[in-house]
């Protein structure tokens, strides 16, 4: 079989090529697709044109990305997410430049725009809120989806704050913020739709030690993981329109949880959604007319 143009332009040894550097990787313990996109960033190409290294898996690792891909390689086996290595993740069809002031957003949130975006119809002057929004990426996407929408967007975290704002600039969205611990935010306001994915992991659990990379305080909630939501549920009234939504992201084996304390504080339609899994992730309900 005649060799590929790279080969014979290679002096070097199959050692260097593309394929070696992903068989070396995924040996050492490394997830085929987190070494994939880890040695496209290497090559300084878009991280996620992974057909391009389908086809080029022969080509020989460049002298000067080889740095920066055995950086890569250690970042990432001492557990740090893809997301903060290469600067970016997708969510909801947008790139959003995260760091580790902010949760790497996840596709189990989809869902929860999913059902924000099926609330209601694309009118101006519809409230809506997002609240603890980190990178910003609930509230992007709604913007971006919703662009008659009025959006505010908060977090307690000043840095996580400035992450959200760059990442709507970059997109050329335009939204409101507000600094501060849930809807203490927002004082007097009120919503026709509020959503979050607020922290709801328990803080002995041990899943925290595959996300410590990640802020403690985006991801855990006292005792039962459930403090924050107990908070947004109950504050929640004061700041919803009469017939107003609130969505919430939580987690995996609380949805019977957080559908009781949203029927308690007198929420109606209570009901959950499932995420790409099948796991219910999301629980909302609807603050009822006013009589
Ligand atoms: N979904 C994340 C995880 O379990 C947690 C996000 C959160 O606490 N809001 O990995």
């Amino acid at each position: 079989m005649a060799p590929s143009a790279y080969r014979t332009w290679s002096k070097r040894t199959l050692a260097d090529t593309l394929a070696h550097c992903l068989q070396t990787a995924h040996a050492q313990g490394l997830a085929r697709v987190d070494a994939q996109v880890l040695l496209m960033w290497a090559l300084g190409r878009h991280p996620h044109d992974r057909a391009w290294l389908l086809a080029h898996d022969d080509a020989v690792l460049p002298e000067t990305a080889a740095a920066r891909w055995q950086a890569a390689l250690h970042r990432r086996l001492g557990g740090e997410p893809v997301a903060y290595i290469v600067g970016e993740q997708a969510f909801y069809g947008l790139t959003l430049h995260v760091g580790p002031s902010v949760l790497v957003p996840r596709p189990d949130t989809e869902t929860l725009v999913q059902w924000a975006l099926e609330t209601a119809p694309d009118q101006a002057d519809f409230r809506c809120c997002d609240l603890g929004t980190g990178s910003g990426a609930i509230a992007l996407a709604l913007c971006h989806e919703r662009p008659q929408w009025s959006i505010t967007a908060t977090d307690q975290s000043a840095d996580a704050l400035g992450v959200a704002k760059a990442n709507a600039q970059r997109l050329g969205v335009r939204l409101r913020w507000a600094h501060g611990p849930w809807l203490a935010a927002l004082p007097g306001e009120r919503f026709d739709l509020i959503v979050s994915n607020p922290p709801y992991i328990a803080e002995g659990d041990p899943h925290l030690i595959a996300l410590r990379h990640e802020p403690l305080s985006a991801l855990a909630a006292g005792v039962d993981g459930l403090d924050d939501l107990r908070s947004l549920i109950g504050q929640a009234p004061a700041h919803l329109n009469a017939g107003a939504w609130l969505l919430l992201e939580h987690g995996h084996d609380q949805a019977q949880a957080v559908r009781v304390l949203l029927t308690q504080a007198g929420f109606t339609k209570v009901n959950s959604r499932k995420d790409l899994a099948g796991i219910e992730r999301c629980s909302g309900g609807r603050w009822p007319n006013a009589s």
